[in-house]
C-alpha cells in the first residue's frame, strides 16, 4: 500500500483560469479609483458586441446571469397572467426570473438526443397565456433554434436565450447572440467559460428593449454613472423613471472580463481538445458521450455530460462516489426542475411528464473539463471511469 503522501491531490470539478493580465487590469482598477461601473465596463460591453461581430448589437453587462434574464423579461413586458415556456432540465435561475415577476412557468421536457428543450414539446404547451420562451444551449450544444425560431415566429412570441453556457457557441454558423431571439443572456460565473467571478452580458438588437434594460438595471435612473460623469447635463441630474433594480457590473469585475473576453478563443479549443480525448477514451464504454454539434457549428463545451448506458450495473449515485473516493470532483446538471420541491409543488409536476429528463438525470455525471486540466488530469479521469465502470 502506497503512503498517504504519495495520493495525487483532489481534481476539483471546475477551476477558473485566471492569469497575470486579469491580475494587473484588476490591480490597475483599484488604483484608478473607480472602481464601480466606468470606463473598464462600457470597455468590456464594446469588446463583446465586436466579439460577437455585428455592431447592430447592443451588449449591457450586469453583475449575473440571473439579473440580466430578469431584466430581459421585465423589458419585454412579462407580467401576471404570462406563461413562459422552458426547460425542466435547467438551472433553476432560468425560470426564477419568470416568478419575479409574478409569471407563470411551463415546464417542459428535452430531446434526449441533445438534451436541449424539445421544440415539439414547446408546441404542445402553447396556450393563449404563452408570451415567451426560453431556450437554455445545455452545456455548450445549442438547441434547434432554427424550429423553435420558426414556431415562435408563427406563434407570435417573444425569444429569450440562456445562453449560460453558451460562450462561444454557433448555430448554423451563427454565433449565439446574434440569433433573430429577442434577447440572449451570457453569464460570467466562476465556472462558466469565462468568468468575472459573479457577472453576465445581456445582448439585443432591439433600441427600445437595450434602453429598458439599461435603466432597469441601475434603478430605473434614465442614465447610469459613466455617462452622468461625462455628459453634459448637470454631473448631478438623473430621473428615475421606474422602480428598478441594483444589477450594474462593477469595473472590478469587467477588468477580469477583458481579458477572459481575449482568450476566449484560445479556451474553447482546450476545452474542445479534453472533450475530444474524453469522447476516444469512452467510446468503448457502456457509456453514452455528450452530443455533439452539427459538422462546422461549434461547442463551447460547458460541460462533459456522460449518461450511464442501460447495461451498467452500478448507480449513477454509487458512480460518483467511486470518483470522489478516486479523487475526482464531479457534479450532476441539474437536478430536474420537476423535481424541486417549489416548482414540483407550485405546479402538480410529476417525474412521468418529462421522461427524457428523468431518465437522463438519473444516469448522467458531470465530469470535470477545464481548461487548466493537463492531459494527465484528462488520463486520470478516464483511468477513475473504467474503473468505476468495472
Ligand atoms: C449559471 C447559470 C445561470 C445563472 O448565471 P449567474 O451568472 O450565476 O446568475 C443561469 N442559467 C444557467 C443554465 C446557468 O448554468
Amino acid at each position: 500500500m502506497k503512503p498517504m503522501s504519495d495520493k495525487l491531490p483532489f481534481l476539483p470539478f471546475a477551476l477558473p483560469e485566471i492569469g497575470e493580465e486579469e491580475i494587473a487590469e484588476v490591480v490597475d482598477t483599484l488604483r484608478s479609483g473607480w472602481v464601480t461601473t466606468g470606463p473598464k465596463t462600457k470597455r468590456f460591453e464594446e469588446d463583446f458586441t465586436a466579439f460577437l461581430g455585428d455592431a447592430s448589437l447592443h451588449s449591457m453587462a450586469v453583475n449575473s446571469a440571473t439579473a440580466g434574464l430578469h431584466l430581459a423579461l421585465e423589458a419585454l413586458g412579462i407580467g401576471p397572467g404570462d406563461e413562459v415556456i422552458t426547460t425542466t432540465h435547467t438551472f433553476t435561475a432560468t425560470a426564477e426570473v419568470v416568478r419575479y415577476l409574478g409569471a407563470d412557468v411551463v415546464l417542459v421536457d428535452i430531446d434526449p438526443a441533445t438534451l436541449c428543450i424539445d421544440v415539439k414539446a414547446v408546441e404542445s404547451a402553447i396556450t393563449p397565456r404563452t408570451k415567451a420562451v426560453m431556450p437554455v444551449h445545455y452545456g455548450g450544444l445549442a438547441a434547434d433554434m432554427t424550429a423553435l425560431l420558426a414556431l415562435t415566429k408563427k406563434h407570435g412570441l417573444k425569444v429569450v436565450e440562456d445562453a449560460a453556457h453558451a460562450l462561444p457557441t454557433t448555430c448554423g454558423g451563427k454565433l449565439i447572440g446574434t440569433l433573430d431571439s429577442d434577447v440572449t443572456v451570457f453569464s460570467f460565473y466562476a465556472n462558466k467559460t469565462i468568468t468575472t467571478g459573479e457577472g453576465g452580458m445581456v445582448v439585443t438588437r432591439d433600441p427600445a428593449l437595450a434602453q429598458r434594460i439599461k435603466t432597469m438595471r441601475l434603478h430605473g435612473m434614465s442614465r447610469d454613472a459613466f455617462d452622468r460623469f461625462t455628459a453634459k447635463v448637470p454631473s448631478w441630474y438623473y430621473e428615475i423613471v421606474a422602480p428598478g433594480f441594483k444589477y450594474n457590473l462593477t469595473d472590478i469585475a469587467a477588468a477580469m472580463g477583458l481579458h477572459q473576453l481575449k482568450r476566449l478563443a484560445a479556451f474553447q479549443k482546450r476545452r474542445e481538445e479534453i472533450a475530444q480525448q474524453f469522447n476516444e477514451a469512452f467510446a468503448a464504454l457502456p457509456v453514452i458521450t455528450p452530443p455533439v454539434p452539427p459538422a462546422g457549428d461549434v461547442h463551447a463545451w460547458h460541460l462533459y455530460v456522460l449518461r450511464l448506458g442501460d447495461d451498467v450495473k452500478v448507480g449513477r449515485d454509487a458512480f460518483i462516489e467511486r470518483l470522489y473516493a478516486a479523487g475526482i470532483g464531479c457534479s450532476v446538471h441539474y437536478i430536474p426542475l420537476h423535481q424541486q420541491p417549489y416548482w414540483r409543488d407550485r405546479y402538480g409536476l410529476t417525474a412521468a411528464s418529462f421522461p427524457h429528463s428523468q431518465k437522463a438525470y438519473e444516469r448522467m455525471v458531470s465530469l470535470p473539463l477545464y481548461t487548466r486540466m493537463t492531459d494527465d488530469d484528462v488520463k486520470r479521469v478516464v483511468g477513475a471511469v473504467r474503473t468505476a465502470l468495472a
